[in-house]
């Protein structure tokens, strides 16, 4: 089996889940008391989100770039950063370490065309909405017309991320906003949505609404999982 290393943290919240679906999966597929093999560097997400609200996207490259090097070095076989936001410095690592980084939007990408989805509608945080490193990978890369909240309804789904979800409060205020706003983009013509941050899969369920949900936490602890046990 390979080993995992996670750039996790960010936050503690979504990490959590991931490390909770990758040793599930494998135990699943493996058996009895098989488990993962993981690297965890977890950072404190306070610094992190002060340096995303600064624009310091240079700086957060280095930062995960050190923790990224210190996973190699200890062992780690593959790296995930356990963020939708943070793989804005994705392209960069990817040049600097020598295993393979297993993007999120390709792993949710990939999973789309799989089910034949054209259209869909993605939540973020105002970064992966307003920045172009994933919106258009998924427009490039998997030919999605992709549908983003915008105005009041990007400032509610960006302020319940960073206020709510990633201290681990859950709403139903912010539950109903979410299904508002989805709905709005499915009445745009969005045939699913990615929930594109690695915590709203726990405050929004599929049985909220009516069109189907990719969680990028799931998605993208699933294939780490299968990674890690692939025969090769
Ligand atoms: N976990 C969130 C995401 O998937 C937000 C935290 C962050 O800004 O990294 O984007």
């Amino acid at each position: 089996m390979k080993t995992i290393g996670i750039l996790g943290g960010m936050s503690w919240v979504s990490t959590a889940l991931y490390y909770k679906h990758i040793n599930k999966q494998v135990q699943r597929e493996l058996g009895g008391s098989s488990s993962a093999k993981i690297l965890l560097w977890s950072f404190n997400f306070a610094e992190i989100e002060n340096q995303q609200k600064q624009g310091k996207w240079k700086e957060l490259t280095q930062k995960l770039l050190h923790a990224a090097h210190a996973l190699e070095a200890a062992g780690a076989d593959m790296l995930r950063i356990a963020t939708n936001t943070m793989h804005i410095c994705a392209a960069e690592l990817e040049k600097k370490i020598n295993i393979p980084l297993i993007h999120i939007t390709d792993a949710t990408g990939e999973l789309l065309v799989n089910k034949n989805i054209k259209k869909v509608a993605l939540l973020g945080t105002r970064y992966v909405i307003e920045h172009d490193f994933y919106r258009g990978m998924l427009q490039e890369k998997y030919h999605l017309d992709v549908f983003c909240p915008k105005g009041d309804h990007l400032d509610d789904v960006h302020n319940i991320i960073f206020n709510e979800l990633c201290r681990n409060i859950f709403k139903d205020s912010s539950r109903k906003r979410y299904v508002e706003i989805i709905e709005k983009l499915q009445n745009d013509g969005a045939q699913a949505v990615i929930l594109g941050c690695t915590e709203i899969g726990l405050l929004i369920k599929a049985s909220d609404i009516s069109i189907p949900i990719f969680d990028t936490c799931l998605i993208h602890a699933s294939a780490a999982a299968k990674a890690a046990i692939l025969k090769t």
